[in-house]
């Protein structure tokens, strides 16, 4: 497979090269910024210290930064599963999108088809697990929102990319906004870790901004950071899955 990219290299990564066995993890983020122009500065200028290895512009035309070899900067701190500072052990894709502070946007067909075009080269290269498939705000959800409630990840899932509770919106919409009880929520936030979210000792705050990022992944409709029925069906399902099959690249199992 071949991926067509153009070339604006970032002076921004860890210059020993790593082994390819480290990585395991694609995270995707949105850059967040108000032009596509001041995104790519910003991810080439020496003093900002971020970077990523692919750039996804508007017209989804494919930009490399970072052979994928290096290290590039675009996780900060972030933890998911077992792993901590996922950069080391991640491929970084950025696509643009004036994102949450400067009007969100669709993302829009041609950088989805890229994406995906994208991904699945990756996938293949290096057997990256569907459960290893991550926004940015999966793995710092104190600090990131990227990419948001407007990524596709349904219909990614369709693609065999990342992971999805395959419910049905008509059966889940019952169970919206209904109250769960106090052992729900402890095994709601069990399902939360079963699925890889960091989920040890959070204050009030952090708990909440927990919730929400797992609503823009998984219950894109209502981002509240109130924990309901709803919530609840689709962590339980997606939890039972993970731990059925770890989501091998390799599986049959298409959830
Ligand atoms: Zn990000």
């Amino acid at each position: 497979m071949y991926i067509k990219t153009s070339i604006n290299y970032s002076p921004n990564f860890s210059t020993s090269a790593r082994n390819s066995k480290k990585i395991k993890y694609i995270v995707y983020h949105y850059t967040g910024m108000k032009s596509e122009n001041k995104a790519l500065k910003r991810l080439t200028n020496d003093k900002a210290k971020v970077s990523c290895h692919y750039f996804i512009k508007n017209n989804g035309q494919i930009i490399l930064m970072v052979p994928e070899l290096y290290e590039a900067w675009h996780a900060g701190k972030s933890k998911w599963k077992k792993d901590v500072s996922l950069n080391k052990n991640s491929i970084g894709i950025e696509i643009s999108n004036k994102g949450h502070e400067f009007g969100y946007q669709n993302y829009s067909r041609k950088q989805i088809s890229s994406l995906i075009k994208l991904t699945k080269y990756l996938i293949k290269k290096y057997k990256i697990k569907r459960s290893n498939i991550l926004g940015h705000s999966d793995i710092a959800f104190v600090r990131k929102k990227d990419p948001g409630e407007k990524f596709p990840w349904s219909y990614l899932a369709n693609k065999k990319i990342g992971i999805w509770h395959k419910i049905k919106e008509k059966e889940l919409k019952k169970f919206r906004n209904n109250n769960i009880t106090k052992i729900e929520i402890l095994k709601f936030i069990k399902h939360l870790n079963k699925i890889g979210y960091f989920v040890k000792s959070l204050s009030k705050n952090k708990k909440l901004k927990l919730v929400k990022s797992f609503q823009r992944r998984f219950r894109q409709n209502l981002i509240n950071g109130k924990i309901d029925k709803e919530c609840l069906i689709i962590a339980e399902k997606l939890s039972n899955l993970c731990w059925a099959n770890n989501f091998s690249w390799k599986s049959k199992n298409n959830a």
